[in-house]
Formats: structure tokens, C-alpha cells, sequence
């Protein structure tokens, strides 16, 4: 059984507004792993890209690249 915490410290009106200082790095494909720089960005979201290794172009064919990689 949980217990259940009652208060809730909601005290500014902007829920997890996107922030503008995190810029997109680059985006690695899916398909081959490529890093690829040739994408667009439209507040924090990519609307286009673009991989020349591959030429795979669905944005949701991609992953956000970090500044950081910190994998293992
Ligand atoms: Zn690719």
C-alpha cells in the first residue's frame, strides 16, 4: 500500500515548457547509425531530416544525438 503524499507544490503556471537553451546536436539514424547534421528544427522539435548515408529522410527514423555520450 502506497502513501499517499497530499500536497503538491505547483507554484509557476508553465508546465515543462521546453527549454530553449537545449539545442539538437545532431540526430543519429536509426537505419545505419550515421550521425546526420542536415536536419531542421522548429522549437526543440525536428520537423525534417535528412541522412546522406542512407538517405533516409522520416524524422521519426532518427534519434536525438547528445552533447554527452555517456553510454556505458
Ligand atoms: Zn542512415
Amino acid at each position: 500500500m502506497r502513501e499517499f503524499v497530499g500536497e503538491i507544490a505547483l507554484t509557476d503556471g508553465s508546465p515543462s515548457d521546453p527549454n530553449p537553451d537545449r539545442e539538437i546536436p545532431y540526430l543519429r539514424c536509426k537505419e545505419c547509425g550515421t550521425p546526420c547534421y542536415v536536419f531542421e528544427v522548429e522549437v526543440g522539435h525536428v520537423t525534417e531530416a535528412l541522412c546522406l548515408a542512407c538517405g533516409n529522410d522520416v524524422v521519426s527514423g532518427f534519434t536525438v544525438g547528445e552533447w554527452d555520450d555517456d553510454e556505458g
